[in-house]
């Protein structure tokens, strides 16, 4: 096994990668900005390195220093974590160039995945259902005009390198295609230097299902059930939860089936994740994402197994040493992504945490690397802790749910624990009964 890992990441995701290394009896590197000097990541290292100052483009993103530290330190692997450089096939083609290991997949892999144009056809041809849209990029107003008529309107436009919402943009007819369609290539470009964009049927009432999974060197794929991540923002997600309330286990079995095969195919190794959108009975795919994702934790609590661990054997090269048939999903899992944003304009509220209680007990996890006395730096995401809680089925997830919220205190910034309270006690939520467009609506209407 690997002696030591450096991990490219900062805040909950570097203390979640250095857990599963100390749990390993892995020796540890944290990088950090100038900002982060006394963030908790750094604490808990082995030994830790500034990598530059805080904008993240000089810093967590800046891959020269990021491998000068692993090379200095005698790191034989990084860990990229989510964001940042884990889905930049060039850092993974360096990494490996310098005799270390990426842990994550191929940087091929990452390439043909990181564009959605080529992930979409790359899975159709694996068998996997898509999402009705243009065979390809659009490359014009004439040619989208086309696309929107064959599949009618509502229509969405997409970035081929989009992420985080980015770049989308809905018509609805032919008029508001053309401002559409220029806007959302403005925005890609400016967000992904790159204007390529395609064209997908507009669902009215989705919701976003994704499907775990892991894949050795050795062609074995395996997948631990679906999440549900239909509670979003701006195409953000803000809770989810493992399994889906709005799938059976027979469509989680057959949908399993057609992705670990189509992964088989494709020599996928790693942990990634497919994401479909899942409408009157059918699993559409979307994308899929390489990496490790914020909200891996439900589908831990409910298999049972480290996903980080698991990234790392996989990456040294060791066998699953298990199929499909050794994994037996359990209850159920919830996890409520706090911020440090307005509840209700989701401002960001950057500075200084006064006071900090976490909430415990059974079936509770926290995944945060908070503490009282730290300030919240203003340059990064605003994730400062994920709720997870596990039940033996969805009421008694939920009920644990509420119960850990009202026990949770951040002072000193503002958070989204009171809107997480809220979603808790609402009756469509208890019902498992809403989609992707569900959450802005409750939102809008609480300031009505
Ligand atoms: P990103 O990579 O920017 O997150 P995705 O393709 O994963 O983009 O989509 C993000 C979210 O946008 C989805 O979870 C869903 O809520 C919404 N979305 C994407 N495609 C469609 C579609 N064809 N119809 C309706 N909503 C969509």
């Amino acid at each position: 096994m690997f002696s030591k890992i450096l991990i490219a990441n900062r805040g909950e995701i570097a203390l979640r990668v250095l857990r599963a290394c100390a749990e390993m009896g892995i020796a540890t590197v944290a990088v950090h900005s100038t900002a982060d000097a006394e963030a908790m990541h750094v604490r808990l290292a082995d030994e830790s390195m500034c990598i530059g100052p805080a904008a993240a483009r000089d810093s967590y993103l800046n891959m020269p220093a990021i491998l000068s530290a692993a090379l200095i330190t005698g790191a034989e692997a990084i860990h990229p974590g989510y964001g940042f450089l884990s889905e930049n096939a060039d850092f993974a083609e360096m990494v490996e160039a310098h005799g270390l290991t990426f842990i994550g997949p191929t940087a091929a892999q990452i390439r043909t995945m990181g564009d959605k144009i080529t992930a979409k056809s790359t899975m159709a041809a694996l068998g996997v259902p898509l999402v009705p849209g243009s065979a390809g990029e659009v490359p014009d107003l004439a040619a989208a005009i086309e696309v929107a008529e064959a599949i009618r309107y509502p229509v969405l436009i997409k970035a081929a390198a989009g992420g985080g919402g980015r770049g989308m943009k809905v018509a609805h007819d032919a008029a508001g295609l053309e401002e559409a369609f220029s806007l959302a290539r403005a925005e890609a470009a400016a967000a992904f230097g790159n204007n390529a964009v395609y064209i997908e049927k507009y669902l009215d009432r989705p919701r976003h299902v994704e499907l775990q999974v892991l894949g050795d060197h050795f062609g074995t794929v395996v997948h631990l059930g679906e999440r549900d991540c239909s509670l979003q923002r701006r195409h953000q997600k803000l809770l989810e939860e493992a399994g889906s309330p709005g799938i059976t286990a027979e469509e989680r079995t057959a949908l399993g089936h057609i992705a670990t095969q189509a992964l088989e195919k494709f020599g996928y190794r790693n942990a990634g994740t497919l994401e479909f959108l899942y409408q009157d009975g059918q699993f559409a795919f979307i994308e899929m994402n390489t990496r490790l994702q914020v909200e891996h934790p439900v589908s831990e609590m409910v298999s049972g197994i480290d996903l980080v661990r698991e990234q790392i054997r996989i990456a040294y090269g060791e066998r699953l040493g298990y199929t499909q048939d050794d994994i037996h999903l359990s209850g159920h899992a919830i996890e409520c992504r706090i911020t440090a944003e307005d509840p209700e304009t989701f401002a960001p509220s950057p500075g200084l945490v006064s006071m900090y209680h976490a909430p415990g007990g059974l079936g509770v996890r926290i995944d945060s690397a908070l503490y009282a006395g730290y300030r919240v730096p203003p340059h990064y995401d605003s994730l400062i802790a994920k709720l997870v809680v596990y039940g033996r089925n969805r009421p008694e997830a939920i009920a644990r749910m509420r119960r850990a919220l009202d026990e949770f205190v951040v002072a000193g910034v503002k958070t989204t624990l009171p809107l997480h309270r809220r979603i808790m006690q609402d009756p469509k939520f208890i019902e498992g009964d809403y989609d992707i467009h569900w959450l802005e609506r409750f939102v809008a209407a609480d300031h009505g």
